[in-house]
C-alpha cells in the first residue's frame, strides 16, 4: 500500500492502522467492510479516500497516483466511488439513504472491478438506518467496499461493529504534524505552530482549523485568566474566566491540554526548572508559589478526569460547572 495523499504529500503517523491496513491489501484480502474511527481532524476522510483509489488502482504499488482510475479517485469523479452522509448532525443520516445504498450495491461496477461506497459520520446513522445497513454487510455483494467513518465506535450498534474491519486514528507525533502544519501555513512561525500541536494533541486537522479560524489565539488568551480563577478568592473569577467556553464546545479539549502543560509546567517550576512548555509561564509561576506538589498533582489529575468525561458525552453546561468546581476544589479554595 502506498500512503501518498493525492497532493503528494504522506498519510503521517498512525503505524499500526496502516499496517493493519497494508498487511490486508498485500495478501489480497481486503475487508468488505472497514470502518475508520478517530475524532475530528485525524485524516478520516483522507485516508477513506486513499484505501478506495487503493481498491480501483490495477498498479503494484497501489494507489500509483497515476493510472485512470486513481486519477479519477482522487479527482473525485470516479463513478464508483459513492459518497454518502456526513453533514454533520446528529441522526441526520436516514433510512431512505441506506435504502438507497441497498438497491445500488447490487447494481456492477462501471468501469473498476468493485464500487466502492463511502459512508460518512455513520454515528449520525438513526438506529433503524443502521440496522438497515446492517444487513447489507450481512450479506454484501462481492464487487462492493464499504468505507465508514465515525467519531468513536462506541456510538454503533454492537452488531453493526461485528461486521466491519475497525481502525482507528489518533494524533501524530509532534515532529510529525509540526512538518505537516509547516508546510501548510509557511507565513506562521515554528513556535506558534508547535504549540498549536500540543494544545490539540498532534491531531493535524483541528490544529490547522484552530490557526486559521482564529480559535488558537482565543485559547492562548483564555488560558491565564482560568490558571488565575483557579486560585482566586472567590470563585466568580473562575466562573466568569470558563464563560466564554459555554457556546465554544469544540474548543474544549485543547483547553484542557493547554490547562494541562501549564500545571505540569507548574510542577518542574517547583522543582526549580526555568523550562515551560504551556503557554503561560506566568500563570504556572504563580501556581508554583501558591499551591503544595500533591495539589497541583491533584490538578493534574482532575484534567485526566474531565478528558474522559468529555468523551462520555456530557452535557456541555453541567461540564463547564464540573470543570470550575473541581479545579477549584483541587486547588484546596
Ligand atoms: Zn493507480
Amino acid at each position: 500500500m502506498n500512503w501518498l495523499l493525492p497532493d503528494g504529500s504522506p498519510f503521517v503517523g498512525n503505524a499500526a492502522a496502516k499496517a493493519l491496513l497494508s498487511s490486508r491489501l498485500d495478501a489480497g484480502s481486503f475487508p468488505h467492510a472497514i470502518l475508520i474511527e478517530g475524532p475530528v481532524g485525524s485524516g478520516r476522510r483522507s485516508l477513506a479516500r486513499l484505501l478506495a483509489a487503493a481498491a480501483l488502482c490495477s498498479e503494484d504499488q497501489r494507489p500509483c497516483g497515476m493510472c485512470s482510475a486513481c486519477r479519477k479517485a482522487f479527482g473525485g469523479i470516479h463513478p464508483d466511488i459513492t459518497e454518502l452522509g456526513g453533514n454533520g448532525e446528529a441522526r441526520s443520516f436516514h433510512i431512505d439513504v441506506i435504502r438507497t445504498l441497498q438497491e445500488d450495491a447490487y447494481i456492477l461496477p462501471n468501469e473498476a472491478s468493485r464500487r466502492v461506497f463511502l459512508l460518512w459520520d455513520v454515528e449520525n446513522l438513526t438506529e433503524q438506518a443502521q440496522n438497515a445497513l446492517l444487513k447489507i454487510l450481512e450479506e454484501p455483494p462481492a464487487h462492493v467496499l464499504f468505507i465508514l467513518t465515525c467519531e468513536q465506535r462506541s456510538l454503533l450498534l454492537d452488531t453493526v461493529l461485528s461486521r466491519v474491519f475497525t481502525v482507528s486514528l489518533s494524533g501524530v507525533s509532534t515532529e510529525e504534524a509540526l512538518a505537516v502544519l509547516q508546510s501548510r501555513l509557511p507565513e506562521k512561525s515554528p513556535n506558534e505552530l508547535s504549540r498549536a500541536v500540543v494544545l490539540w494533541g498532534g491531531i493535524i486537522g483541528q490544529a490547522l482549523r484552530g490557526m486559521e479560524d482564529g480559535s488558537y489565539q482565543e485559547i492562548v488568551d483564555i488560558l491565564p485568566t482560568i490558571t488565575a480563577g483557579i486560585t482566586a478568592p472567590t470563585e466568580l473569577s473562575l466562573l466568569l474566566a470558563t464563560a466564554p467556553l459555554e457556546k465554544r464546545k469544540e474548543a474544549v479539549p485543547a483547553v484542557l491540554s493547554g490547562l494541562q502543560l501549564i500545571f505540569r509546567d507548574a510542577l518542574l517550576a517547583k522543582s526549580g526548572s526555568t523550562v515551560f512548555l504551556g503557554t503561560c509561564p506566568a500563570g504556572s509561576r504563580a501556581l508554583a508559589q501558591a499551591l503544595t506538589r500533591p495539589r497541583l498533582l491533584a490538578l493534574l489529575s482532575v484534567i485526566e478526569d474531565l478528558q474522559q468525561a468529555r468523551l462520555r458525552n456530557m452535557n456541555h453546561t453541567l461540564f463547564i460547572t464540573l470543570l470550575c468546581a473541581r479545579l477549584r476544589r483541587a486547588a484546596g479554595r
